[in-house]
């Protein structure tokens, strides 16, 4: 058991990526706080993770927002009597438009949600982390994070700050037995790629199929990845033996980008 009596707290945990590494969490010991806004997908999760004998938490939490962040620890503390030893800030938005054709409203969404929310959770739990001397931040972010495309330009800048932020933090905790460290995913098998291949259809009139891929060809593996192959590289970053691993941003994406 890798996480044997570690306890994760997972943002956006009820569905996709979040949902694949609670359950790989669990199925290596530890207890998962799964965290989103819609209680039927967290609590559906939560019941996953107490199949394999753990215990789990479903927290309704807007990471947006900072009064419901701080309550998502209150409720973890009250019910765990500590804070995580493992923080997966994984929850995001990912809408595109036309930089031009963008409003205020859709950059605060991403700035507020993608990275305000990996700063709120993170603040939220490093203190005690610190104390114990162990700890694990890993930051779901995008090959976004490190370059652009048309369309996205609120969440390639909301994924950029991730990454400023992931390998600052690496530095400052570094002789602390805590690691900061972000994974770039390409193009993954979730309702978030499903909704950009139904943009492409509104804005292009592809079919879903041609949509797919055109999507899959953005990789040279020319295919989607699976939440479970980014769900392993976190079980890796979140183990004992992915202690030396900090302040990185670890592609997951094909060989899409290749830095
Ligand atoms: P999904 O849309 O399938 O899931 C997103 C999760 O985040 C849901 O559980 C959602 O729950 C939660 N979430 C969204 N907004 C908030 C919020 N304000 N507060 C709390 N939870 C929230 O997306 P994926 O699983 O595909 O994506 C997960 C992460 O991976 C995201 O950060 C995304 O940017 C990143 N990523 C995804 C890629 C992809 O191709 N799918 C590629 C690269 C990166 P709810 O709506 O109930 O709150």
């Amino acid at each position: 058991m890798k996480l044997a009596n570690k306890l994760a707290f997972i943002t956006g945990g009820g569905r996709g990526i979040g949902r694949a590494i609670a359950i790989a969490f669990a199925r290596e010991g530890a207890a998962i706080v799964v965290v989103a806004r819609t209680r039927k997908e967290i609590e559906k999760v939560a019941s996953e993770g107490t199949k394999f004998g753990r215990d789990s938490l479903a927290v309704e939490c807007d990471v947006g927002k900072s009064a419901s962040v701080t309550q998502a620890f209150e409720q973890t503390r009250a019910k765990f009597g500590r804070g995580p030893d493992i923080v997966v800030n994984n929850a995001g938005i990912a809408e595109s438009e036309l930089f031009v054709r963008s409003d205020e409203d859709m950059w605060i969404r991403h700035l507020s949600t993608n990275l305000g929310g990996t700063f709120r959770c993170t603040q939220a739990a490093l203190p005690e982390m610190i104390e114990r001397s162990w700890g694990r931040i890993i930051n779901i972010a995008s090959i976004a994070g490190k370059t652009g495309a048309p369309y996205i330009s609120a969440y390639a800048a909301s994924k950029h700050g991730v990454l400023g932020l992931t390998r600052s933090l690496a530095l400052e905790v570094a002789t602390q037995g805590i690691t900061v460290n972000a994974i770039c995913p390409g193009y993954v098998d979730t309702d978030m790629t499903s909704g950009a291949i139904e943009k492409i259809m509104a804005k292009t009139g592809k079919s879903s199929d041609d949509a797919l891929e055109m999507i899959k060809r953005m990789s040279p593996q020319n295919r989607l990845i699976t939440a479970e192959e980014v769900a392993a590289l976190a079980l890796l970053l979140a183990s004992e033996e992915g202690r030396g691993i900090n302040g990185q941003a670890i592609n997951v994406d094909g060989g899409t980008v290749l830095f």
